[in-house]
């Protein structure tokens, strides 16, 4: 059974799920990681055999997105909702959600090339996931991600992005909304719609924009060729996305992906939604979280995955990264073409 163990000198968790430690690949070399030559678990579920929990489907013009159970999920909903100190730490029992979406039922199509309209109906399948997770008061967040590639955690080659519901806000969660209400606190602005005027007007970290989108590299960027997208107007929930915006959105996104695959010697990469946190939960409710419409803004990180983390980013958390996001950006916009 997994559970969460506080460290009190990095304040940060730890997610200790030692049922994943079973999994076959996991302490594999990365090339051997993601095998292309044994049967996928996804397609055999796909085609009838296999067990595996459907928890919803959503069907495009010629394709489909389907949301399975995790086989070998980090947190249960099922398992203990207990909280307790132990010595110096904190101990959190392992109940939450993992869950897996499925983005086409095609094996061959890699994330990067998937379509638009399929792309659209993975936005929508992650924003139904989302606001149904986000009633479960056990759950204080509700994590959307996405491995691409042995480089960026993946095991299986199948396009397939997760959904994690955790029992305890993350740490880097709760430093953007403490800084975050802090900007909305002593300037009545939005830090994120800030950001975004000041980047449109600069144009020089801006790769693309479409309908209500824009792309840029962030000014600190920690990786080469990071890409963050957002709306341009102030939008604090991602869970009120609705069809023409995913459509816009995943029309960018298509574009981001291509270019970054033409700029980038190995695809490998991992995209990461920045969702508000849940307001139901019971342990922390809506503390602090008052203005939240006002003062968060979502957003979504594609990282490509090219550099490895080397000590002196594990021992300082300070990552180098020797590709000037501005540099960085000029390069994708000239792709785009
Ligand atoms: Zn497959
Ligand atoms: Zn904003």
């Amino acid at each position: 059974m997994s559970e969460l163990r506080w460290d009190p000198l990095d304040r940060t968790w730890a997610l200790i799920a030692t049922e994943r430690g079973r999994r076959p690949r996991d302490f594999m070399p990365l090339e051997r990681r993601v095998k292309r030559d044994e049967p996928c678990p996804f397609c055999l579920v796909l085609q009838g055999h296999g067990p595996a929990t459907r928890i919803a489907q959503r069907k495009t013009p010629s394709d489909a997105v389907f949301v399975l159970a995790n086989r070998f999920p980090v947190l249960r909903v099922e398992a203990p909702t207990d909280r307790r100190q132990v010595g110096p730490y904190d101990f959190v029992g392992g109940v939450g959600a993992h869950e897996v979406v499925v983005e086409t039922t095609d094996h061959e199509v890699p994330f990067r090339r998937l379509p638009p309209e399929q792309l659209a109906a993975v936005l929508l399948t992650w924003r139904d996931r989302v606001v149904d997770l986000q009633r479960d008061r056990r759950f204080q967040h509700v994590e959307v991600f996405k491995n691409d590639g042995p480089a960026a955690g993946a095991t299986l080659s199948h396009s397939h992005s997760q959904i994690v519901a955790t029992p305890v806000r993350p740490p880097r969660l709760n430093n953007q909304l403490e800084a975050a209400s802090a900007h909305w606190r002593d300037k009545e602005r939005c830090l994120v719609c800030d950001i975004l005027a000041f980047e449109i007007e600069q144009k020089i970290r801006v790769v693309d924009h479409e309908g209500d989108f824009v792309a840029w590299c962030p000014y600190a960027s920690r990786n080469p060729f990071e890409v963050q997208l957002a709306p341009r107007r102030h939008s604090a929930f991602f869970t009120e996305l609705d069809e023409p915006q995913a459509r816009s959105l995943a029309e960018l996104i298509a574009r981001v992906l291509r270019v970054l695959d033409r700029a980038t010697s190995r695809g490998d990469l991992n995209v990461c939604l920045s969702l508000s946190p849940s307001t139901q939960s019971f342990t922390r409710g809506t503390q602090g979280l008052e203005h939240l419409a006002q003062f968060w803004h979502w957003r979504i990180e594609i990282v490509p995955r090219l550099l490895p983390l080397g000590g002196f980013e594990l021992g300082t958390d300070l990552v180098i990264n020797p590709t000037a996001p501005e540099d960085a950006a000029q390069h994708l916009r000239s792709l785009l073409g």
